[in-house]
């Protein structure tokens, strides 16, 4: 692992994280299986995906969303399974239009909040600490694009 993700990393002089983190996808398919969670959709991200399946609107909304207060998140099958996991290829059926919280993970600010929430989201997520370096400028520009 090439970045230092101890506590003693955080100081004045920039986040935990600033040396980079590593990342890059196993394609395991825990993050989109096997348990209940939000994943937000705003407009645009309705419109595109409804458009994806070739479902209207409302119909998209019935089949594949739940409401939570004013928001709405996408929902899953009773086993926790996002109603767009493919299970036997444990893919995305919707992969090219997934929204920005499936794009952005894992650098979501609950994750670059500390090492230890860091090191917390890798027990399920395989992928964190493997793979491709990913510098300071796109994590931040990955965690801005949206606050989860
Ligand atoms: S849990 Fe991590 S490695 Fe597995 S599919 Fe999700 S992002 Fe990829």
């Amino acid at each position: 692992m090439s970045a230092d993700t101890t506590p003693e990393a955080s100081t004045d002089e920039g986040p935990w994280y600033k040396d980079g983190l590593k990342f890059k996808c196993s394609q395991c398919g825990n993050c989109c299986s096997g348990f209940e969670g939000f994943v937000w959709l705003n407009q645009t991200e309705i419109k595109e995906i409804a458009e994806f399946v070739g479902k209207g609107i409302g119909e998209f909304k019935l089949d594949h969303t739940k409401t939570v207060g004013r928001r709405i998140s996408l929902t899953e099958f009773k086993n926790g399974d996002c109603t767009f996991f493919d299970g036997a290829t444990r893919g995305c059926k919707i992969y090219p239009v997934r929204p920005r919280q499936c794009r952005t993970w894992p650098f979501w600010n609950s994750n670059l909040e500390s090492p230890e929430a860091w090191a917390e989201a890798k027990q399920t997520c395989p992928g964190m600490d493997k793979g491709s370096f990913v510098p300071l400028a796109e994590i931040e520009r990955q965690a801005a694009i949206i606050n989860v």
